[in-house]
């Protein structure tokens, strides 16, 4: 599917989710039980992302080895519910550079029905790639060990991460393009009011809009947190760019199919 057939397939339906994790990378549950969940939420498509394989050492990617089953099992669960709720399989690519992310020979000529493509890796200075996803915690003990203390470094390099990943192209869905403020704001809460700050995000926003991705609105982390991705002060920008986007749960658990996303589809309308 390209752009024009997704943004056709919920032109007419708010029970969409292109974004969801599976038992072959860090979700909580098998891939049936998250689409009965979903199915039982009154889905209409639902989507599957598990973190793709990588070149880095990670527990939370699926193993290349795992490519075929996983891809068996969508097309069982495309089978059991044809006719009801329309069952996708893709990849959270994860881009590193231009030798690995979603455009890339490996990516394009597997048979995935879109591809979603996200930074969580960041490399220090000293060229070290590290998960910059997750828990504060483990956040903070890099930042202050491994990047040398430098914020701005690690949210710049982010951002440059994910406007190359545009550049490089290859997918179809821009996923949580700011998810770097989720632990940067909270090692600095002034950090997205900073005017460099700003401009990166306008950056992102412009090739997104050269390259016409669509822009996803993660609603994982708004129950715990009251924070989407990318955030809610950057909407406006989104809207004055005319830049299609999706509504995605991120859901890594059952109970989470449709966390988030009455919320953000509401402000979406407002
Ligand atoms: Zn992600
Ligand atoms: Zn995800």
């Amino acid at each position: 599917m390209d752009v024009t057939d997704i943004t056709e397939l919920i032109k007419n339906t708010d029970r969409y989710n292109f974004h969801s994790h599976t038992e072959f990378c860090d979700g909580h549950a098998p891939m049936a039980t998250m689409a009965e969940a979903a199915a039982g939420d009154g889905f209409e498509i639902w989507g599957f992302t598990p973190h793709s394989p990588i070149c880095l050492d990670s527990p939370c990617n699926m193993k290349s080895g795992d490519i075929g089953t996983y891809l068996e099992k969508a097309a069982e669960l495309k089978d059991r519910y044809d006719g009801s709720m329309k069952i996708l399989s893709s990849l959270e690519i994860d881009y590193i550079s231009h030798d690995f992310g979603p455009h890339i020979d490996y990516f394009q000529n597997m048979q995935l029905d879109y591809r979603l493509a996200s930074v969580h890796f960041v490399p220090t200075q000293d060229g070290v790639w590290l998960d910059c996803d997750g828990r504060f915690e483990r956040f903070s003990r890099y930042l202050k060990e491994d990047y040398k203390n430098d914020l701005r470094y690690v949210v710049e390099k982010y951002f440059e991460n994910v406007i190359r990943m545009i550049e490089d192209g290859g997918f179809e869905i821009l996923g949580h393009f700011d998810k770097i403020a989720g632990n940067a704001a909270l090692a600095d809460p002034e950090i997205e009011n900073a005017a460099w700050y700003e401009a990166l995000v306008d950056d992102v926003l412009s090739h997104a809009s050269s390259a016409g991705v669509i822009v996803e609105i993660n609603t994982k982390s708004y129950a715990d947190k009251k924070r989407f991705f990318p955030a809610f002060r950057w909407w406006d920008k989104i809207r004055n760019a005319s830049l299609p986007v999706v509504v995605n749960s991120d859901a890594h658990y059952p109970d989470k199919v449709n966390a988030g996303r009455e919320e953000a589809l509401k402000l979406l309308t407002q």
